[in-house]
């Protein structure tokens, strides 16, 4: 048998788990990293089951606080709020929002008195307010009217602030949102308040088909292909995040995550002095799930692997169905 070279001898330093810890010294996934999607739906005492993800719910207001207590206890730091209208009166320009019936208006001030140190995130976009499910203004022909889109999109953004969001998260893939929303709080005195984590690499995506069950969000016409990335496009993804950093984005999402993770590092490459975060969508959780049900993968295991393989791409974030499965993970375990 040929002797191994000591220096190409790589089980001498893997050998021991503190040892295997520290070939990946910056590679963790800690409470800090995560950051956990919930539907509020504007039924307060709703707990409605999503078919399409099992062990997802959307939440009536009532139902938040029970929900979110022992994951706080947990570590859970962030949230990121979804709201799904099912009495609320859909139009052509996703009026219920930002009105005060909107279940995300009413539901901040309370998770704010709630738990106070718990960093709260809105999603903000059109779809599950229009009538016609597409995420901007359209024109009479059908194509999005970009200009009256932004201004709209910038007007729901200062009304959740203003209801005490710490960071807005547009997903709507308007160009020129993100400085909008910019200019909007900077005029209203919250330009230091408020955070803007911009969907900066959206693509349109196969993998979102659970999420619009969810959030009944789905267009009624068409696709999204005209306002999200196409997949295999490296470039105007480039072009699409480095644009957002220009108008003043704080923080950078890529979604989906597992598919994408050239472009995370691509992004964390080209700017590292900003947070990078995944989104691991819909289909991306309805994969490891059904995996793990069927048999083919064990889910703790895998779920950490993928997740930190989205850390060693770049992520400093994940916002991830997943969360309280991870806090369970992540808790302290007794040695004895
Ligand atoms: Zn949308």
């Amino acid at each position: 048998m040929e002797r191994l070279e000591a220096k190409h001898a790589l089980h001498s330093g893997i050998f021991h788990p503190v040892l295997r810890q520290w070939q990946s010294p910056n590679i963790l996934i800690t409470v800090n990293n995560l950051m956990y999607p919930i539907f509020i739906v504007d039924e307060q005492d709703a707990k409605e089951s999503i078919a399409s993800m099992p062990g997802i719910y959307r939440y009536g207001i009532n139902h938040l606080r029970k929900m979110l207590q022992p994951l706080v206890s947990k570590g859970l730091q962030s949230i990121l709020l979804f709201g799904v209208s099912k009495h609320l009166k859909k139009d052509h320009i996703g009026s219920n929002a930002d009105s005060i019936q909107n279940p995300i208006i009413k539901a901040i001030p309370l998770i704010r008195e709630w738990f106070p140190n718990l960093l709260i995130a809105c999603d903000v976009c059109l779809c599950p307010y229009t009538n016609h499910g597409h995420c901007g203004i359209l024109n009479e022909d059908g194509s999005i009217n970009n200009k009256a889109s932004i201004v709209r999109i910038s007007e729901i953004a200062l009304a959740y602030a203003k209801a005490g969001a710490h960071i807005v998260a547009p997903s709507d893939m308007m160009d020129g949102r993100i400085g909008a929303i910019k200019n909007k709080f900077a005029a209203a005195g919250l330009m230091n308040k408020v955070a803007v984590l911009s969907y900066a690499a959206k693509f349109a995506s196969g993998l979102y088909g659970p999420f619009r069950a969810a959030s009944q969000s789905a267009p009624k016409f068409g696709d999204r292909k005209c306002y999200q990335l196409p997949p295999g496009s490296n470039g105007l993804a480039a072009r699409a995040v480095a644009r957002d950093v220009s108008e003043g984005a704080d923080m950078l999402i890529v979604k989906p995550g597992l598919p994408y993770l050239d472009i995370v590092r691509r992004t964390k490459d080209a700017h590292p002095e900003y947070p990078v975060v995944i989104y691991q969508v819909s289909g991306e959780y309805a994969m490891l799930y059904h995996g793990a049900q069927n048999g083919a993968i064990d889910l703790e295991n895998v779920l950490m692997e993928v997740l930190l393989s989205m850390r060693r791409a770049g992520a400093d974030c994940i916002i991830t169905y997943f969360a309280p499965l991870i806090l369970d993970i992540l808790q302290p375990k007794s040695k004895y």
